[in-house]
C-alpha cells in the first residue's frame, strides 16, 4: 500500500494537472494506440489512480472506463521503481481472481510503467494487457518507459500552458493556486507565511504606460521580479500573480523573522529603477498571512493575503498581517451590498422620523426621514453602516427613490393632519448621478399634492459637489422650485463657507460631533458659535444636530441658533408617534423642550 501522505500528494497533483480533463485523454490516444500496436497487445491503457478508483483516461481494446481501486493492478505498479510485469496473472495469487482475469476479459499478461512527474509522484500507469502470458524484453521495457515519459511530458506541458506570466516568465496565479493546493495536502499541519507584494501602484503604471508605451513598464516589472528573487532563497518560488503583484510562501511563521525578511526586501525594492530615462521608485506594500498546510487554509490564502495587502495599501503601511476582524468586516459589507436589492423587494427597509424644533417658541416644525434596515439574519443595521456600502453600488438611487416615495406620501398625510409641518430627506452624492432626480421628485410631489416648499433636501458638505457636475444644476432647479436645501453635518470634515455661495442653500445643520458635549469643550463652543454667527450673516438658517443636554440647548439659544434636533428633544420615532407628539405640542402651552 502507498502511505497516506503520498496518496494525498498524488491526488492533489491529479487535480492540479487537471489530468481527468477529457481533452487531455483524447490528446493521449495516439500514444495508447502506438503502444498497443508496437507491443501487439489486446489492451493498452493510461490509468490514473485516484482516491478510490482507477480511471482509464485513454484506452484501446477495453470498453470499461474505470474500476474500483481495490481491483486495480496499476495501483501496485505505482510503487515499483520501474515496470511492473506479471507474466501470467492467473498464476499470481494477488490477481488470479481479479474480475479482468477471472471475468469475460480473461486477461493473462500485464505490464505497467508508472507515470512519474517531475517531482517524483506517480499518477498512474501506461499499461499493457493481453490474453496470453508473455514477457517483455529489456528493450521492450525501455520502450514502454519512454512512452510513459511522453505521456507525463504531455500532461505537464498542457498544464504549463497558461500557467506562466509572459512579462516576468514567472509562474502565474493559476500555478500559485495549484501549487498551494499540493502544499495544502502534503505538508500536514506545518506552518507557513503567504506573502503578496505590490511593487508599483497601478495608476503610476498606467500613466507611465500611456506616456512611454508598455515596454518600459514591463521592463520595470521584470526588474522588480528579479529583485524579489534575489533577496529570497532559492527554495522560495516567486509567482507573478497580477500585473504589479508577486506572491510567494516562506517556510517560516515567526512574525519577527518574516518581518525582518520583508524589511530586507523593501530596502532592495525601494532603490530606483529606470523606466525609459526616468528613475522610478518601485513602491513596496506587503500583505502577509500565516497559514497551516491544510487544504482549506491553503485554498483561501490568496484571498486572505489580498485582504492584508489592501489594508497595507489603504493605510500606506509597508506591511500588514491578515486580520480576521477586518476580513469579517469586509465580508459583512459585501453581504450587505449583495442582500440590499432583495431587502428592498421584500420590504425590509422602513423609515423613522426625528422631529426638529424651532428654538424661539419650542415647537416641532419639521421631521427628518431616517432609513432603517432590518436584515432577516443580521437584525437591525444602522444607516451609518449600510449607506456608505450602498453608496458604492448601483442600488443607492433605487433606495433613494424608495425613500422619496414613502417619505413624500407621509409628508402629504402630515399636510392634512399637521398643516405647516415640513419634512426633510437625505440624499447622497450618488443620487445626483441620476439626471432625472429632480424631475422624478417633482412628479412625486405633484402626485402627493405637495408643494416644493414643504420639502427639504439634506446633502452632506464636501468636495463631492465638484466631482459630480450634474449635482449643481439639479440643486438649483430644486431650489428655484422652492425646495429648501440644507447642508448636513457641517463642521465635521473640511468645512468651508467658500463653496456654499455656489449652492442655493437655505439651512446649515451643525454636525452633532460639535454640538454633543458642547458645554464641556471650549473649542467646540468657539467653533459652533462662529459657524452660527457666520451662517446668519450669510443669510442661512442654522440647525444644531445632536442636542443631548439642556446645557447645549441654552448655549444654542444664547447664540440665536434657529432650530435644534437631538435625543434631548426627541429621538427618531414612527410617523404616528410624530403626529401625536406634534398634536400634543400644538394643543398645549409652549413646550419647555422636555419632550423626550
Ligand atoms: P444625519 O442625516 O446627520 O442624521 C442624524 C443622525 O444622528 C441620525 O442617525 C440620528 O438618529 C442621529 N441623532 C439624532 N439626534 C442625536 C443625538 O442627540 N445624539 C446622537 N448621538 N445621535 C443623534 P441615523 O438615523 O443612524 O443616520 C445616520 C446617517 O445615515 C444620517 O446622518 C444620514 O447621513 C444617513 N441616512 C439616514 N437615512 C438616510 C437616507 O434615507 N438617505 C441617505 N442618503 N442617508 C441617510
Ligand atoms: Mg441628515
Ligand atoms: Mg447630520
Amino acid at each position: 500500500m502507498l502511505d497516506r501522505s503520498q496518496d494525498l500528494e498524488r491526488i492533489a497533483l491529479i487535480e492540479a494537472l487537471n489530468v481527468m480533463d477529457p481533452a487531455l485523454g483524447r490528446s493521449l490516444d495516439p500514444v495508447t494506440e502506438l503502444a498497443a500496436f508496437t507491443f501487439g497487445t489486446a489492451i493498452a491503457l493510461i490509468s490514473i489512480v485516484d482516491a478510490d478508483s482507477q480511471r482509464f483516461i485513454s484506452r484501446v481494446g477495453l470498453a470499461l472506463e474505470r474500476t474500483d481501486r481495490h481491483h486495480s493492478i496499476c495501483s501496485c505498479a505505482l510503487q515499483s521503481s520501474g515496470i511492473l510485469q506479471i507474466e501470467d496473472l492467473r498464476q499470481d495469487p494477488r490477481f488470479h481472481d481479479n474480475p479482468i482475469v477471472a471475468g469475460p476479459e480473461q486477461m493473462r499478461f500485464y505490464a505497467g510503467a508508472p507515470l512519474v512527474t517531475r517531482n517524483g509522484i506517480a499518477l498512474g500507469t501506461l499499461c499493457l494487457m493481453d490474453r496470453t502470458p508473455r514477457v517483455l524484453t529489456a528493450d521492450e521495457q525501455r520502450q514502454l518507459q519512454t512512452l510513459a515519459r511522453i505521456v507525463v511530458n504531455q500532461m505537464e506541458l498542457k498544464m504549463s500552458l497558461g500557467r506562466r506570466e509572459p512579462i516576468s516568465g514567472l509562474p502565474n496565479r493559476q500555478q500559485f493556486q495549484a501549487d498551494l493546493s499540493v502544499l495544502g495536502r502534503q505538508d500536514g499541519g506545518n506552518q507557513f507565511t503567504g506573502v503578496l507584494l505590490d511593487v508599483f501602484d497601478l495608476q503610476s503604471a498606467n500613466d507611465a504606460g500611456q506616456a512611454l508605451g508598455l515596454k518600459p513598464v514591463e521592463s520595470l516589472l521584470r526588474q522588480a521580479s528579479l529583485r524579489v528573487q534575489e533577496v529570497l532563497t532559492d527554495d522560495v518560488q516567486v509567482y507573478h500573480v497580477a500585473s504589479t503583484r508577486f506572491a510567494f510562501v516562506v517556510r517560516n511563521h515567526d512574525h519577527a523573522q518574516v518581518e525582518a525578511l520583508m524589511q530586507r526586501l523593501r530596502e532592495r525594492m525601494r532603490r530606483p529603477l529606470m523606466v525609459g530615462s526616468i528613475p522610478m521608485s518601485p513602491q513596496f506594500h506587503a500583505g502577509l498571512c500565516d497559514f497551516r498546510a491544510d487544504p482549506d487554509e491553503a485554498g483561501d490564502l490568496v484571498r486572505k493575503c489580498m485582504v492584508a495587502l489592501n489594508h497595507a495599501l489603504q493605510t500606506d503601511a509597508c506591511l500588514c498581517w491578515y486580520s480576521a476582524d477586518r476580513d469579517a468586516h469586509l465580508r459583512r459589507r459585501y453581504r450587505l451590498a449583495s442582500d440590499a436589492a432583495r431587502g428592498l423587494a421584500q420590504d425590509q427597509f422602513s423609515l423613522v422620523y426625528q422631529p426638529r424644533y424651532d428654538l424661539r417658541d419650542g415647537q416641532p416644525v419639521s421631521a427628518e426621514a431616517l432609513l432603517r434596515w432590518t436584515h432577516p439574519m443580521l437584525g437591525p443595521i444602522t444607516p451609518g453602516e449600510f449607506i456608505p456600502v450602498l453608496e458604492c453600488t448601483a442600488l443607492m438611487p433605487a433606495l433613494s427613490q424608495w425613500v422619496i416615495e414613502h417619505a413624500f406620501a407621509q409628508a402629504a398625510r402630515w399636510q392634512q393632519l399637521l398643516p405647516g409641518f415640513t419634512l426633510s430627506i437625505n440624499l447622497s452624492p450618488r443620487d445626483f448621478d441620476n439626471a432625472n432626480l429632480w424631475t422624478g421628485m417633482a412628479e412625486r410631489l405633484q402626485a402627493n399634492g405637495l408643494v416644493p416648499s414643504q420639502i427639504e433636501v439634506e446633502i452632506t458638505e464636501g468636495q463631492w459637489l465638484h466631482s459630480h457636475p450634474a449635482a449643481l444644476p439639479q440643486l438649483r432647479a430644486m431650489a428655484a422650485a422652492g425646495v429648501r436645501i440644507a447642508i448636513d453635518d457641517f463642521g465635521s470634515g473640511y468645512s468651508n463657507f467658500g463653496y456654499l455661495s455656489e449652492v442655493p442653500i437655505s439651512h446649515i445643520k451643525v454636525d452633532q460631533s460639535l454640538v454633543t458635549g458642547l458645554a464641556r469643550s471650549r473649542t467646540a463652543r468657539l467653533k459652533v458659535e462662529a459657524i452660527i454667527r457666520l451662517a446668519q450673516q450669510l443669510g442661512y438658517r442654522t440647525v444644531a444636530e445632536g442636542v443631548e443636554h439642556e446645557s447645549e440647548l441654552s448655549l444654542l439659544r444664547l447664540w440665536d441658533c434657529n432650530e435644534a434636533q437631538g435625543y434631548y428633544l426627541a429621538r427618531p420615532m414612527s410617523a404616528d408617534a410624530v403626529t401625536q407628539l406634534v398634536l400634543a405640542c400644538r394643543a398645549g402651552p409652549p413646550s419647555d423642550m422636555d419632550s423626550d
